[in-house]
């Protein structure tokens, strides 16, 4: 069982057999899942779902061969907390991550705006907490570690103009240097980067007009501000996708720059809420790590190998997502005018060979014809700039 539509069929399926051997009059799910039934002679019986339901909604398995000798990572560098203004605790987003197939997230709240746990918020820390910008990192760490689920350390610096916006400082050794230069975002992202820190330019399509961000359906700009921020060295990367929104110029800014581009969710309330269960759709970034650890996904992000997948797009370098191309899609000619396509990654692929757009589903062979002049094909749904689909040529 993959995913949602299967259980509810499967449910839907169990509830029938359920019915045809039972004598319950009447039926219902008690708050806890289990399901209680009512004889008609009054007796009352609980059948337990929980195994059940741990059986047919394992953990997403989301597949992606090696890449040039890289490991590609799934992850996810922008996620909030109670700690912050979202609505669950740091070790819910680990759990989360790991039923969504993910190797690695950063939990990044925001170090100006705590309205849940504060020393002002509705839940009081001590005045040691509520000076600690390291709580959400020290908090998930265990949880981490138990699921076998690389940690980011990070945080959001959360100015309310724009520019600057909002920028991730991630990896840094210690969140606190950054918090306590709270008056300045200059010298907070200088902060940040001296204390090791990859800085991420977040949602640069932030809609706030009355507090410094764009108007509604005004066209995204690097302000001359940010291009200072960029060649000061206080920029390494920059968001393409952000929760439910994607930025189409974001790629050529990163490609004119030798930005890394990402996908992150900036999820709030719970994963469930936002997205549904496993939801295929859900952002995620790339990473094209030489190992499965903190360090490596820190020596790729600053090497930008980096690629951004959210719903059924793909964006990054025209190198990078050539090779991953050719990594997670065979292509071979069957006659000198048939070629055969598998894809046998979960990645979604789009193509066309001159003629219709032909979608590979995972691991299922799709022939396409070809003109015999036809010597270059395009995925669609890749992008390495904006109105850029990815050409590779047939070989
Ligand atoms: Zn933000
Ligand atoms: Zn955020």
């Amino acid at each position: 069982m993959q995913n949602r539509r299967e259980f509810l069929k499967y449910s839907s399926l169990f509830g029938a057999a359920a019915a045809s051997f039972s004598p319950w009059a009447a039926s219902a799910i008690a708050a806890d899942g289990d399901v209680v039934g009512t004889t008609n002679g009054g007796d009352t019986y609980t059948v337990s779902l929980g195994s059940l339901r741990a059986d047919v909604t394992p953990a997403r398995k989301i597949v992606i061969p090696d890449v040039d000798g890289f490991k590609v990572l799934k992850g996810d560098f922008h996620m909030h907390t109670l700690f912050s203004d979202g609505y669950v605790m740091p070790k819910d987003r680990v759990a989360e991550a790991v039923d969504n197939g993910l190797d690695v997230i950063a939990i990044t709240d925001h170090i100006e705006y705590r309205p849940h746990f504060s020393k002002i918020g509705k839940w009081k820390l001590t005045d040691k907490q509520a000076s600690d910008y390291n709580l959400w990192y020290d908090d998930a760490k265990p949880e981490a570690e138990k699921r076998e689920l690389l940690l980011v350390r990070g945080t959001e610096i959360t100015k309310q103009t724009m520019p600057p916006g909002h920028f991730n400082a991630l990896f840094a050794s210690d969140n606190n240097p950054i918090a306590a230069a709270v008056d300045d975002w200059k010298t907070m992202l200088q902060v940040a980067v001296d204390n090791g820190a990859f800085l991420l330019w977040n949602h640069p399509g932030w809609e706030a007009p009355k507090s410094g961000g764009i108007e509604p359906g005004a066209p995204l700009r690097f302000t001359d501000a940010h291009e200072e921020i960029y060649k000061k060295g206080l920029m390494h990367g920059i968001e393409v996708f952000n929760g439910t929104q994607y930025y189409p110029v974001v790629p050529n800014w990163c490609h004119e720059r030798n930005l890394a581009m990402f996908a992150n969710s900036d999820i709030h309330v719970s994963e469930e809420k936002q997205y549904g269960l496993r939801n295929t759709l859900r952002p995620i970034t790339l990473v094209l790590a030489k190992e499965r650890t903190v360090d490596s996904v820190k020596e790729a992000f600053f090497a930008k190998r980096t690629i951004a997948w959210a719903a059924d797009l793909i964006w990054g370098s025209e190198e990078l997502l050539a090779k991953l191309f050719k990594a997670s899609v065979t292509m071979k000619s069957i006659t000198p005018g048939t070629l055969e396509f598998t894809n046998t990654s979960s990645l979604p692929v789009a193509i066309t060979v001159g003629g219709s757009v032909v979608s590979l589903k995972q691991n299922v062979k799709r022939q396409v014809y070809r003109a015999a002049e036809t010597s270059t094909l395009t995925v669609t749904n890749w992008m390495t700039g904006m109105d850029k689909p990815l050409v590779c040529k047939i070989v």
